[in-house]
């Protein structure tokens, strides 16, 4: 792994203190570029400056190869040396933090089932890096998580039970006034994404949102009817 060194400015709010007022900090470049995966030294382009209290910085990479430019983000270790005089401090690769928030799911949803909420995020960030064809076998996914847990934490079911039927027989137990042609196309969606040939073209990725959200807003009310009607025979 290479080495660099690199001087950050000092700042406060975001302002340079003085142009003078920089730390020096040797890092290491990252071994390849995240775009392209070729193994490399990546040429150092720029860097951010360091606010005061902070540890953290980034530095704006460019690829040999794509000549992409991508961002490593660093933090200070407690490792520090003093060359001529001059303290120069090392940090360690940042791993990015993806921080998707799960506030567009209810929050009946997130507490019927966390392992749905947690398959939604990696949808949500699997969206923004562009794999739309992992999308609709994701959505697959995490529906059945969702109806599993469902039918397990409120309707008394048990898993040997589902484990002996069918995606759609799953989702015909939620009694559905329109469940017969919601479980079928989720499960059409669904087994396009897993297949090289297509049976259903047009039904693309944003139907198979469509039909998620569709299902999602049924089992909240399904959820929320629960709670009252166990609230009324508690107390009548
Ligand atoms: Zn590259």
């Amino acid at each position: 792994m290479t080495k660099s060194i690199i001087a950050l400015p000092l700042k406060i709010n975001g302002k340079s203190t003085d142009i003078y007022n920089s730390q020096n900090v040797e890092i290491s470049l990252p071994k390849c570029c995240p775009f392209c995966d070729q193994v490399q030294t990546p040429i150092v382009i720029n860097n951010s400056g360091l606010e005061e209290g902070s540890y953290n910085f980034s530095v704006i990479l460019e690829c040999n190869n794509c000549n992409q430019h991508f961002l490593q983000s660093y933090i200070f270790n407690n490792h520090s040396s003093t060359r001529m005089g001059v303290t120069l401090k090392n940090a360690d690769i940042l791993d990015p933090i993806y921080e998707v928030d799960t506030d567009d799911l209810p929050t009946e949803i997130i507490s019927c089932s966390e392992e749905f909420a947690n398959i939604h995020k990696q949808l949500k960030m699997a969206e923004k890096q562009n794999l739309s064809e992992l999308l609709k076998l994701g959505y697959r996914k995490a529906i059945e998580q969702l109806v599993w847990d469902y039918l397990i934490k409120f309707e008394g079911k048990t898993e040997n039970n589902l484990q002996k039927k069918s995606f759609p027989d799953r989702i015909k137990l939620l009694n559905l006034p329109e469940g017969d042609w919601l479980s079928d196309l989720i499960a059409w969606i669904g087994n396009d994404g897993a297949h090289p040939y297509q049976r259903h073209e047009n039904l693309t990725n944003q139907d198979m949102k469509k039909l998620s959200n569709i299902l999602i807003s049924n089992i909240q009310t399904l959820i929320q009817q629960h709670n009252y009607k166990a609230y009324h025979s508690d107390n009548k």
